[in-house]
C-alpha cells in the first residue's frame, strides 16, 4: 500500500550555485549557533533552523546538559539516557500532571506525552483505535527503561483495581503485568559491554483495554532471544541474569538441593565477581510467586537451570583408541553426575548422546558413530540452549495465561515493542542480519506510515497531489527478504540440501544471484567469505561462516529423546510434544530455519503495526560508558543517523522558515455571520489598518501581516485581534499576507489558535504561481500548506549524502498539538 512517488529530484543548479548556498548556510549555522543561550529552549528538533547535523546536536547537548531528556523530533520522541536517576521525573504526580492536562503535548516533552496520546487515540475511538508504541535504540540506550515507564503509566492511570477488591491469591493485574517484568529481564537479559541490563531478546506486550479504557490484561510476544549466550559469551559479558541471582540469591538449602557449593566456579558464569542490582534474586522469586509460579514450580526451573551450569564445566579429551567415543576429563565425571541428577536423566545415556551419533539405517536398526572432540563440545552446548531456550518460551506462555485477559473482556490495546536496534559489529552473523532485517522493516514502517496516513487524505479529500523522492529500503529488503531469490531464501536452500555447508561456495552462489542488487556488495580485500549490505542506517558486513549452520539450528535427535526421558516433570514437559528428527507428515524432513521462523513472526508483528496507530520513540546513548552527564557528539550523530532521526528531521524540517519561501498572500473571508463580531474587535485593535491585498505597505508584509476580512472589503490586521474575531466561527476562510515563510509562522501562533477552536472550518487560499497551492484545516486540527513545487531551498543538499535520500518536498503540515493552539511545526514529505 506505499503511495505511489510521484515528482522527482530536483534539478542541480550547477557548482557555482551550490557553493553560494553552502556559504550561506554556514553563515546561518553561525548565527544560530550564536544565540547559546537559548539553545536548549528548541523542545522539537524541528523547529531548529537551518538543519544540519550541527544545529541539531547542539541542541540536544544544550538539553541534556540542562538535564532536559526528553525531546520531539517531528512525529518521534527522542529520549536521550542520563544514565542516572533523575528526580520526580517519572513520580506519580508527574503521571497525574500529564494524564489530567488538558494539553499534555502543551507540556514539557516526556514519554508520558507519547503514553497519554496514545491512551487519549483510545478514548476517543477514531481508526485505527490500537496503538503501537514503537521504542527502539541501541544497546543500552534505554528501550527497556522506557518500555517499563509506559507500562507503569498505564497501570497507573489505567488501573482497574478501584473497581476490583483485590484477591487474596491472585494479584492485581496491573501488578502481575509488571511483574512480568523482572522475570523476564531475569531470564532474557544480561550483562554486556554496552549495557548492564540489556534485553537479549525483542518483545511486544500488548495491554489489553477494556470498554471503559481499563487496563484488564496483557499479552507479552517475544522474538528471537540470544541463546547462545547461555553457553558461551562474549569476552567481559556476563550470562543471563537469573543465574548470577541464583549463585547470590539462593540459600544454603538451595544450594545443597541445587548441587552447588559455595566455592565452586562455573564456565558459563564469567564474571560472577561482579555485583550488579540486577542480581536480584528475591525480587524474581516475588514476581514468580504473584504470577502463580509456585515453590514446586519454582524448583524445577532452578535445577534445570543448576544441572546446565554443571554441565558447562563438563570437558571432553580424545580416547586413546580413536574408534572409541571421547574420553570425560577426569574433574568433569562429578559435573557429569550432577548435571544428571538435576536434570534428571539417566547419566549413562546423558554421557553417551554427547558423545556419540546415533545414524538410522532403515527402520529399525541403527548406526554408532563416535564424535569429534568438537563436535562433543558442541552437542554439549546446543543441549544446554535448546533447554533454556525452551524454559524461555515455557516462562513466557505461563507468564501469558497469568496476564492476559479472556477475549471478551478486552476491545482495545495498546502494544509497546521494544526491539533490538541496529547492529554492526566487528563480526557480524545470522543474529545480526535478523535483526537489522527487522530495522528495515520498521524503517519502512516507519517512513510509509505518513506517507500513507498522507496519501489518504489527499484522496479523501480530492486533492491533486504529488511527493518528491524519498528513502526507500525496499532494494535492501527485497534483497534480504525476496523470494524466489534473496539472502534468506538462499540460505534455507542450503539448509534443505542437508550437505555440510561451505562458505566459499555460499558466496558464490550469492555473488551469481544477487548481484544486481544495489544493496548488496563485498570487500575485494577481505580474506573471510562474506557479504556487505547497504542498510539504511549504514552498510553491515555479514560473515558467512557458519551462518548456515546458525540457520538449521539442529539439535541432535537423541538429545530430544533424553531430554523426553527426564523425570522432572517440567524438563520433560518442555520436550514432551517435539518430534526428535522433524518428520514432516508425509515422512519427509522438516527444516523450521532460523530465518524462516524470524520472518513469520516479524511478518505478523507488521501485519499488527499496520492495522494500529503508531507512535515511535528513539532511545539515544549519549556515551558508550554509561556516564552520567556526558554527551558524545560523534556517537549520538551516529545513533540518530542509524535510527533514521536526522533523516526524519531533514524530512520534517527541511521546509521549516525557509528562505525561499514564498507564501505570499491568503484571502481570509469571515462568514456573514462573523461581520459585526470581527468589526467590533477590529475598531478596537490598535494595528488595524484597512488596505486592499494589492497595496500592502512593503514594511508591513516585511513584518508579517494578517489579512482579515469581510466579503466587502478585507481588512488588515496584525496579530491578536483576528484571534478574538474568530474565537467562536462556526466556519471560516482564513488568508494571509506574509512575504517570508518566518513570518507568517509568527503570524499564525500570535494567532494562538483561537480561530481553530471550533469544530469545522475549511481554510482555502489564492493559487500562486510558486507558491502555496492550497492550505487546509481539519478540525483535528492541522493546517496543511500544500507547495506547488517544493519550498525547499537546499533540496539538493540535503541530505545529500545518501544514496536513495530525500531530495525536497513540496507539502508542509503544521500541526497543531490540540484544537486551540498551535504548538510545534511538523513537517511532512
Ligand atoms: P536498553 O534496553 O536500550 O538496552 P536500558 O533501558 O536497559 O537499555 O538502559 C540502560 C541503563 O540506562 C539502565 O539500566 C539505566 O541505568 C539507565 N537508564 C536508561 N534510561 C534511563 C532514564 N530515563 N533515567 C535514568 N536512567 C536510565
Amino acid at each position: 500500500w506505499l503511495p505511489q512517488v510521484k515528482g522527482g529530484v530536483r534539478k542541480k543548479s550547477g557548482l557555482a550555485h551550490r557553493k553560494s548556498l553552502n556559504d550561506s548556510l554556514e553563515g546561518e549555522v553561525k548565527a544560530f549557533l550564536l544565540d547559546e543561550g537559548q539553545l536548549h529552549t528548541y523542545d522539537d528538533l524541528t523547529k531548529v533552523n537551518p538543519v544540519t547535523p550541527t544545529t541539531v546536536l547542539k541542541c540536544l547537548q544544550a538539553r541534556y546538559r540542562a538535564k532536559v531528556f526528553y525531546t520531539h523530533a517531528g512525529c518521534t520522541l527522542v529520549a536521550l539516557n542520563p544514565f542516572q536517576p533523575v528526580p520526580d521525573l517519572y513520580s506519580l504526580d508527574v503521571m497525574k500532571e500529564y494524564h489530567c492536562a488538558p494539553q499534555p503535548q502543551e507540556s514539557k516533552p516526556h514519554i508520558f506525552i507519547v503514553a497519554e496520546e496514545a491512551y487519549r487515540n483510545v478514548q476517543g475511538q477514531v481508526e485505527p483505535v490500537n496503538q503501537s508504541l514503537v521504542v527502539s535504540g541501541e544497546s543500552g540506550a534505554g528501550k527497556t527503561w522506557t518500555s517499563r515507564c509506559l507500562m507503569k503509566y498505564y497501570a497507573t492511570v489505567a488501573a482497574s483495581s478501584s473497581l476490583m477488591k483485590s484477591q487474596d491469591t491472585v494479584e492485581r493485574i496491573e501488578k502481575r503485568v509488571l511483574d512480568s517484568n523482572p522475570i523476564m529481564e531475569a531470564f532474557g537479559n544480561a550483562c554486556t559491554l554496552r549495557n548492564s541490563n540489556s534485553s537479549r531478546f525483542g518483545k511486544y506486550i500488548q495491554l489489553q483495554l477494556n470498554r471503559s479504557q481499563l487496563l484488564v490484561g496483557a499479552s507479552v510476544q517475544t522474538y528471537l532471544l540470544e541463546k547462545t549466550r547461555v553457553a558461551g559469551q562474549p569476552a567481559n559479558e556476563r550470562n543471563f541474569h537469573i543465574f548470577y541471582q541464583m549463585m547470590t540469591g539462593g540459600s544454603d538449602e538451595q544450594r545443597r538441593e541445587w548441587k552447588m557449593s559455595h566455592d565452586q566456579r562455573f564456565a558459563w558464569l564469567p564474571n560472577a565477581e561482579k555485583t550488579l542490582e540486577e542480581d536480584c534474586f528475591d525480587e524474581t522469586v516475588e514476581a514468580m510467586v504473584h504470577l502463580g509460579i509456585n515453590a514446586e514450580k519454582q524448583g524445577h526451573i532452578f535445577r534445570i537451570l543448576a544441572g546446565l551450569l554443571q554441565l558447562g564445566n563438563v570437558t571432553f579429551c580424545s580416547a586413546m583408541d580413536e574408534s572409541q567415543p571421547c574420553d570425560l576429563e577426569e574433574k568433569s565425571k562429578d559435573f557429569m553426575h550432577r548435571c544428571a541428577s538435576l536434570l534428571c536423566v539417566p547419566v549413562e545415556e546423558l554421557q553417551t548422546c554427547l558423545r556419540v551419533r546415533t545414524l538410522r539405517a532403515g527402520k529399525q536398526s541403527a548406526l554408532f558413530k563416535p564424535c569429534s572432540l568438537a563436535d562433543c563440545s558442541v552437542r554439549r552446548d546446543c543441549l544446554a540452549k535448546v533447554v533454556y531456550a525452551q524454559l524461555f518460551e515455557w516462562l513466557v506462555t505461563f507468564i501469558n495465561d497469568s496476564i492476559c485477559a479472556d477475549n471478551s473482556t478486552w476491545c482495545n490495546f495498546i502494544g509497546l515493542l521494544d526491539v533490538y536496534g541496529f547492529e554492526c559489529f566487528q563480526f557480524n552473523n545470522l543474529e545480526q542480519l535478523c535483526i537489522n532485517y527487522a530495522n528495515e522493516k520498521l524503517q519502512q514502517h516507519f517512513v510509509a506510515h505518513y506517507l500513507k496516513a498522507q496519501q489518504e487524505e489527499y484522496v479523501s479529500e480530492g486533492l491533486e497531489w504529488s511527493f518528491v523522492k524519498y528513502q526507500d529500503n525496499q532494494g535492501c529488503l527485497d534483497l534480504i527478504e525476496g523470494i524466489p531469490i534473496g539472502v534468506f531464501s538462499l540460505l534455507n536452500e542450503e539448509c534443505l540440501l542437508n550437505r555440510a555447508s561451505d562458505a566459499k561456495q555460499f558466496r558464490v552462489r550469492l555473488e551469481k544471484e544477487l548481484s544486481d542488487n544495489g544493496s548488496m556488495s563485498w570487500d575485494k580485500f577481505s580474506k573471510q567469505p562474506h557479504f556487505t549490505v547497504a542498510h539504511y542506517a549504514g552498510k553491515v558486513s555479514y560473515q558467512i561462516e557458519g551462518m548456515m549452520e546458525k540457520n538449521k539450528d539442529p539439535v541432535p535427535p537423541e538429545l530430544i529423546h533424553l531430554l523426553q526421558k527426564s523425570e522432572n516433570p517440567l524438563l520433560h514437559q518442555l520436550f514432551a510434544d517435539r518430534d526428535p528428527v522433524g518428520q514432516g507428515t508425509r515422512g519427509l524432513r522438516q527444516v523450521v530455519t532460523v530465518v524462516s521462523k524470524f520472518k513469520n513472526s516479524l511478518e505478523n508483528l507488521m501485519k499488527i503495526l499496520h492495522s494500529t496507530t503508531p507512535h515511535y520513540t528513539r532511545c539515544i546513548k549519549p556515551n558508550t560508558d554509561c556516564r552520567p552527564l556526558t554527551f558524545k557528539k560523534e556517537e549520538v550523530i551516529m545513533q540518530l543517523e542509524a535510527c533514521g532521526i536526522v533523516e526524519t528531521i531533514h524530512i520534517s524540517a527541511a521546509g521549516f522558515p525557509i528562505r525561499s519561501c514564498d507564501c505570499s498572500a491568503f484571502v481570509l473571508v469571515l462568514q456573514a455571520l462573523m461581520d459585526s463580531l470581527a468589526e467590533a474587535e477590529l475598531d478596537d485593535a490598535e494595528d488595524l489598518q484597512e488596505a486592499m491585498p494589492t497595496e500592502l505597505d512593503p514594511i508591513l508584509r516585511a513584518r508579517g501581516s494578517v489579512q482579515l476580512s469581510s466579503i466587502q472589503e478585507p481588512v488588515m490586521v496584525r496579530g491578536w485581534p483576528m484571534g478574538l474575531a474568530l474565537a467562536s466561527a462556526p466556519t471560516i476562510t482564513v488568508s494571509m499576507t506574509a512575504t517570508g515563510f518566518q513570518k507568517m509562522m509568527s503570524v499564525m501562533a500570535c494567532l494562538n489558535g483561537h480561530c481553530f477552536r471550533s469544530g469545522d472550518y475549511k481554510v482555502e487560499t489564492n493559487q500562486f504561481k510558486q507558491g502555496v497551492a492550497s492550505i487546509r484545516a481539519q478540525p483535528r486540527g492541522s493546517i496543511k500548506l500544500h507547495y506547488q513545487r517544493s519550498p525547499l531551498l537546499y533540496a539538493d543538499l540535503h541530505p545529500d549524502h545518501k544514496r536513495d535520500g530525500v531530495t525536497g518536498l513540496n507539502q508542509i503540515l503544521l500541526e497543531m498539538s490540540c484544537l486551540n493552539h498551535i504548538t510545534a511545526p511538523f513537517f511532512y514529505i
